[in-house]
């Protein structure tokens, strides 16, 4: 098998045996009708098989992943359930398409109860995908959990997905996926090496021994065991050296830029760093059917607080690629484009204002001073209506971020009514390109060397340099270690990054005086600048 490239969009290296994620089985073409004995030993054999799958899971999780897997395991073993598709057997279909039948009518039987039976029919799906894929024959999708370290090969994953992804995972490689997609963050804030855009990689071949390097997107095929450990080993006298990095980010001449983490839990406070620029507190909540209640919140935030007094917490950005079920938002044609991030305030007020007491309670149990800052924000009007907001809740530094076009444009209207910015270059690419994010043939509009995408960087920054006001950059952008003094030589005033990127980010800016930032920076804005790509 050739190597095969992708793009590198969590740094890191490794190898390890490919393990690939199976997607949802498609039903064939009805077959012939089978016996009534046959038939029903082979729709009850399949729903045996996904309970206890999802049993053997649920002993080898913890917490409430494995309350999460024990229920799901109850559900597939429920008799009404078997006897529907039992029934469908009788009346002529193939074991497939008798439980098909039999979960799509559970399924709106669910739906029509309403309340927390409706909650519960999207459970049904993954089910389902099992029991269709073990009557076919076929691996039962979702990701695998064999028991010993792999690389995840799949076509695509979703946040849910990666966030829970066990300590056995090494790397990721996907065939979808763009360089600034929540999957990509989440690999990176994991410390997991990962590649996406990497066109064939589900041919390759379960257990097959794969490098994966996750800075240049490079996955070679067909190792054998001795060149395997040999990848591993420099990978990690890699990581040793780059641990040892440590201080204040500088550059070359003094001038300050406060390095920060991405954070999405207290989890990945690893690195050492000046503080958090962005605590991704959605991230905390991608599984939960219920509305994680006030004291909940209050004990994942002072988890942060107690270690970092100042980070700066970003209130819930649902919607899009992160849905939390619990807010039930309504479907929409362009989520992208609709009720996503403060915009979820719109339709329920309360979910803000309970984030905004726990954040104020967990400081106060904590004596620290966090700073909120609202995702998606448009017009000076509703960054005025956050901070009045969140200062009425009892939190005294409040900023939004510059992630939408119209709130660059009106950057000095805005730090008029907030002490600062963050600017999320992920999403104000997406918006200032009309390009999916999660797209993997659009990389190159999503690039953030795009000099129009920079262009609105400075313009945010000398906003914030006019009005005394910090303006940071909390997107994947302030990760790479190139782009960080184009980004400081255009005024940025922190750089806020997953920890993984931290050591490589000093360095570079400790290599550049100011003046050559800036210098850096006039160049890339010209409008012919390609950028390193
Ligand atoms: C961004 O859009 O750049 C950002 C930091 O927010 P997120 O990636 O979580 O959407
Ligand atoms: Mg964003």
């Amino acid at each position: 098998m050739p190597d095969l490239r992708g793009l590198g969009v969590s740094p890191g290296r490794t190898a390890g045996p490919v393990l690939l994620m199976a997607a949802a089985p498609a039903l064939p073409p009805p077959g012939p009708p089978l016996s009534r004995r046959a038939g029903t030993a082979a729709v009850a054999a399949a729903l045996s098989a996904v309970a206890a799958e999802l049993d053997r899971r649920a002993g080898r999780a913890g917490g409430e992943a494995r309350d999460i897997l024990e229920a799901q395991a109850m559900m597939a073993a429920d008799p009404t359930l078997l006897q529907a598709a039992e029934e469908h057997v009788v009346a002529g279909m193939d074991a497939a398409h008798a439980l098909d039948t039999a979960f799509a009518e559970h399924r709106a039987a669910l739906v029509a109860a309403g309340g927390y039976f409706a909650e519960r029919a999207a459970d049904l799906d993954d089910l389902r995908n099992r029991a269709v894929a073990a009557a076919l024959g076929m691996p039962m999708p979702g990701v695998p959990d064999p028991g010993h370290p792999f690389v995840l090969v799949a076509e695509d994953l979703s946040p849910a997905d990666t966030a829970g992804l066990s300590a056995d995972v090494l790397a990721l490689v996907t065939e979808k996926g763009g360089p600034t997609s929540h999957t990509a963050i989440l690999a990176k804030s994991r410390g997991l090496p990962a590649v996406v855009a990497c066109a064939g990689a589900l041919a390759l071949e379960e257990g097959t021994l794969v490098s994966v390097d996750g800075s240049t997107g490079e996955v070679r095929a067909g190792l054998d065991g001795p060149a395997a450990e040999e990848v591993r080993r420099l990978a990690e006298a890699e990581r040793a050296e780059l641990a040892h990095s440590s201080g204040p980010g500088r550059t070359a001449d003094g001038h300050p830029v406060k390095l920060l983490l991405n954070i999405g839990s207290a989890a990945d406070l690893a690195a050492r760093a000046e503080g958090v620029g962005l605590f991704r507190t959605e991230l905390l909540f991608l599984d939960r059917r219920s509305a994680p209640a006030f004291d909940e919140q209050v004990a994942a935030y002072a988890e942060v607080f107690a270690a970092v007094p100042g980070a700066i917490v970003r209130t819930l950005d649902a919607g899009t690629d992160k849905p939390l079920p619990f807010l039930d938002l309504p479907a929409e044609q362009n989520p992208a484009l609709g009720i996503r991030g403060l915009r979820v305030d719109r339709l329920r007020q309360e979910v803000l204002d309970t984030q905004l007491a726990a954040v104020v309670e967990a400081a106060r149990a904590t004596g620290a001073e966090p700073s909120v800052m609202a995702p998606m924000v448009s017009t000076p009007r509703e960054a005025a209506d956050f901070a009045g907001r969140a200062r009425a809740a009892g939190i005294r530094r409040v900023g939004v971020m510059i992630e939408v076009p119209a709130a660059a444009l009106l950057a000095e209207a805005i730090l008029a009514e907030v002490d600062f910015l963050s600017i999320g270059t992920n999403d104000l690419g997406q918006y200032t390109f009309a390009a999916d994010r999660q797209h993997p043939a659009l990389a190159d509009l999503l690039d953030p060397w795009q000099p129009a995408l920079l262009r609105l960087v400075e313009m945010c920054a000398a906003a914030g340099l006019a009005a005394g006001k910090t303006v940071g950059v909390c997107g994947e952008a302030a990760g790479d270690p190139r782009l960080a003094p184009v980004l400081v030589g255009l005024g940025v005033t922190s750089l806020s990054m997953s920890a993984v990127c931290v050591p490589a980010v000093r360095t570079a800016l400790a290599g550049h005086t100011l003046e050559e930032c800036r210098t850096l920076a006039k160049a890339a804005l010209r409008p012919d600048n390609p950028g390193p790509r």
